[in-house]
């Protein structure tokens, strides 16, 4: 039987620990595929996994790693079979069900979405969560009406993954978008992704007034906390905010103001429960809409023993763009 290395979270009268083991396919947990894991990513939850910060993992031990992409070594599911090249996003992976960071992981098939053509396992995982979950607030927006016509969208956490790849979406589908940083040192990295204007993060880090001057018919916000709260009182008539993150805090200091006297609308993002059309919907428009040279130029690959290192730097907010791990 194929033994690979797996990193190990577990729990123990000294706290969290994590460390590299050995470990057979039977040491997995039950699923009907079971997938070789080519290329993996570095999310802001795996860092919160990784380091502890957040209680991400809530069975020990654990193998975190919340996506992947891999090819499917043996299956019973009737949708897969070997040699298939599978991606997977959430469903409680590197959470309660062994996850991403292993030579091989052990899923249930329901939970797999084919590799989009045209794209590399690489590439997949240079979009990762953070990328897919990007695309669903795009799509939110849209299904609200906010097109490129009914004026700018703002992007919050814009130099981190999911707001690197929103950035790079919504330029290329044509809005006016307007990047929110606090590392002014990016912003020639924004620009080539496309941002039309970049903006510090501390206009929007203070309590936030009820209303503001509208500034935006839209927002894309990863941060929450008062940079949410700001960015919906800056939203103009009609126009709707994708909330996504946590980044910055996971409370709202807000007011109804926006909602009731401006008819806001506050666009509430899950990937990791989302059904399986809403994500081959956006792995879809992942292909069609998000330039291959922009997903390249936002991404930095890293072998299997960068992971903890790297999972250390995204919570401390370190990270540019998008981190895939080759397996
Ligand atoms: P990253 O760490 O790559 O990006 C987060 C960015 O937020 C940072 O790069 C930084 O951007 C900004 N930021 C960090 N700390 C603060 C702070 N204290 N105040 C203001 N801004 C801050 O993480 P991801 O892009 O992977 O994830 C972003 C958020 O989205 C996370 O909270 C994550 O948990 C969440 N998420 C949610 C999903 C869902 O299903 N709802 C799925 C995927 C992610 P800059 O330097 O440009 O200011």
């Amino acid at each position: 039987m194929q033994r690979f290395k797996a990193l190990v979270l577990a729990k123990g009268d000294s706290g969290q620990s994590v460390a590299w083991q050995e470990m057979a396919e039977a040491d997995l947990m039950p699923g009907d595929v079971l997938v070789r894991v080519s290329h993996s990513t570095i999310n802001y939850k795996d860092g919160l996994a990784i380091t502890g910060k957040a209680p991400v993992v809530r069975r020990w031990p654990m193998i975190p790693g919340i996506d992947f992409a891999g090819t499917v070594v043996s299956s019973t599911h009737a949708e897969f079979k070997a040699g298939d090249e599978v991606i997977l996003n959430g469903w409680g992976v590197g959470e309660t069900h062994f996850g991403a960071y292993a030579g091989r992981a052990r899923v249930k098939g329901d939970w797999l979405v084919p590799l989009p053509d045209g794209m590399s396992a690489h590439d997949a995982m240079a979009v990762g969560t953070a990328g897919y979950t990007a695309m669903l607030c795009v799509i939110a927006l849209e299904r609200h009406g906010i097109v490129p016509d009914r004026g700018p969208v703002v992007v919050t956490g814009a130099a981190g993954g999911v707001g690197s790849v929103a950035v790079s979406i919504l330029s290329s589908l044509g809005y006016h978008v307007i990047a929110s940083t606090g590392r002014n040192a990016e912003s020639p990295y924004l620009i080539d992704l496309g941002a039309a204007e970049v903006i510090s993060r501390d206009e929007l880090a203070q309590p936030a007034k009820p209303l503001a001057k509208e500034r935006w018919a839209g927002g894309i916000d990863a941060v929450g906390s008062h940079t949410l709260a700001n960015v919906l009182s800056m939203t103009s008539y009609g126009g709707a905010v994708a909330a996504c993150g946590l980044a910055g805090g996971m409370d709202l200091p807000s007011s109804v103001a926006p909602f009731i006297l401006r008819g806001v609308s506050l666009l509430g993002i899950d990937s990791v429960m989302a059904p399986k059309a809403v994500r081959i919907e956006a792995w879809r428009r992942i292909g069609t809409d998000l330039d291959l040279e922009k997903l390249a130029s936002l991404s930095t690959t890293i072998g299997f023993d960068g992971i903890i290192d790297a999972a250390h730097d995204i919570v401390d907010g370190k990270i540019r763009g998008r981190v895939v791990v080759d397996m």
